[in-house]
């Protein structure tokens, strides 16, 4: 995809506080964080969201958690922490690639609003 953000982030055409990479993903600070840790781990295949997955995603797919949770340890969230992905306009999906958040450092609310 050439013209997807994500995509661009992922090929470094664009600019990021990156966090951690790999051959497979990259994980990289998000530009309007929601929290004291709130960072995005994307595949650097496009993929535009969990609806487009399939089980040759697994290796990827558990490779982006590993890093966010390494990631969540690292920073210092021994409170916990939240991993969330949205999917399609309700949800409030605005970047059409799929990507899991990472928010931690402080206390949240459930069910998010
Ligand atoms: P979504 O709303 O799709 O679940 O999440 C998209 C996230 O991407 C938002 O939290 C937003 O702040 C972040 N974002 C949008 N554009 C950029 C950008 O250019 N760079 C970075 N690092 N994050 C971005
Ligand atoms: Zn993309």
């Amino acid at each position: 995809m050439t013209d997807c953000l994500f995509c661009k982030i992922a090929r470094k055409e664009l600019d990021s506080d990156i966090v951690h990479e790999s051959d497979d993903i990259m994980v990289f600070r998000d530009i309007n964080p929601a929290a004291p840790l709130h960072v995005l781990a994307v595949p650097k295949e496009h993929v535009a969201s969990v609806d487009e997955l399939t089980r040759d995603h697994a290796g990827v797919l558990s490779e982006m958690l590993i890093a966010l949770s390494t990631i969540a340890g690292r920073e210092g969230t021994d409170g916990g922490y939240r991993i969330v992905t949205n999917v399609g306009p309700d949800a409030g999906q605005s970047v059409l690639h799929l990507h899991f958040h990472l928010l931690g450092g402080r206390a949240m609310a459930w069910p998010p609003g």
